[in-house]
């Protein structure tokens, strides 16, 4: 339910009516405005619509979120978008933010030199998977702790936050204890254990869509985080399965827009899985955020022909330096910057 308050309502009439959500032992998820004040109103729906919230003073109206997602739902914040912060960097405000780093964690030096690379050139967060979920089990499959370790290493000397996959709940805490933002990968983005799991984390959580989900499945997986209490959470469009081959996915551009409109939840477009051919990689990056990417994410290497995964899509650091100088353009173009 999404309460809005009257344009005159005081302060003490807001508190009062978060004061009643409370005391009905519902929850108050609240976004202020200019003029008005939005409530959204958490709990069971058949609780809720018993009680007579259009009663409270300042009260203008109490409507019901008719969609299956409700909390993700772009009306639940009274239409305004939501700003998701890693270490201290805003997601989903004016600036486009760039995430990159290779697919692995491999070495300290590996790592730290990317690092060092990528800042240079403007991106504001560091990725690189510790625990990698790979098609087959005789791949690499990450560092895993020793992995998070030297992440947090790269972070102090590069300044820049860092993004890691969670790929199980056992692993949630020491993934905690390294990483600024959890990243739950498109194979896990139906299992609904963990995202409950890092629903109550205190990091923010980036859901990558599954590879045969659609928008909507996405929407409903990203209601599991947010219904624990987590409302740090970016959605992150990396390609779906379709006929063609010629790609490793298809990037599913259509999201962005459609996500926009129907979450307040910041949108990342991950162009490296979603085409999966680094000479493709950039065309992609500028289509995303010229469709209104809050971010993107694609990987780097300084060495893409001893990567230990991921090599083929990976860009080489002169390639990125490039990417980022052209997306400043398009993104100007649409309002933003980087
Ligand atoms: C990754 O980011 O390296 C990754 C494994 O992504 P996805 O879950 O989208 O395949
Ligand atoms: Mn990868």
């Amino acid at each position: 339910m999404i309460i809005v308050t009257k344009p005159e309502a005081t302060e003490e009439q807001v508190q009062h009516i978060i004061d009643r959500i409370l005391e009905w032992g519902l929850k108050a998820e609240v976004s202020r405005g200019a003029l008005r004040t939005v409530i959204g109103v958490i709990g069971s729906e058949d609780v809720i619509r018993e009680k007579p919230l259009t009663a409270i003073p300042g009260v203008e109206s109490a409507t019901p979120v008719l969609k299956p997602y409700k909390l993700v739902a772009r009306e639940f914040r009274g239409g305004n978008a939501s700003h998701v912060k890693i270490g201290d960097v805003t997601v989903g405000g004016p600036n486009v933010v760039i995430m990159s780093g290779p697919c692995s964690v491999e070495s300290s030096e590996q790592i730290g030199s990317i690092a060092k690379i990528i800042g240079a050139s403007g991106a504001k967060i560091l990725r690189g998977g510790a625990f990698k979920p790979r098609t087959s089990p005789y791949s690499f499959q990450g560092l895993g702790v020793e992995g998070l370790r030297l992440l947090a290493e790269a972070r102090k000397e590069s300044g820049l936050p860092v993004i890691t996959e969670i790929m199980d709940t056992k692993d949630l805490e020491a993934v905690e204890q390294y990483a600024d933002c959890l990243q739950v990968g498109a194979r896990n983005m139906q299992n609904f254990s963990l995202l409950k799991e890092v629903g109550r984390s205190r990091l923010p959580v980036m859901l990558k869509r599954g590879m045969s989900a659609t928008i909507k499945d996405l929407l409903m997986s990203a209601e599991y985080i947010l219904s624990e209490g987590n409302f740090n959470v970016l959605l992150c469009e990396r390609g779906i399965r379709t006929f063609e081959t010629y790609t490793r996915n298809t990037l599913d551009l259509n999201a962005v827009p459609v996500l926009k409109a129907e979450t307040h939840l910041p949108v990342i477009v991950d162009p490296t899985h979603g085409i999966g051919l680094r000479e493709h990689v950039l065309p992609m990056a500028l289509a995303a955020v010229a469709a209104g990417a809050d971010g993107i994410m694609v990987e780097v290497h300084n060495s893409p022909e001893l990567a230990k995964s991921d090599g083929e899509q990976a860009l080489l650091p002169d390639e990125f330096a490039d990417l980022v100088v052209r997306l400043r353009k398009v993104a100007e173009a649409v309002g933003r910057s980087v």
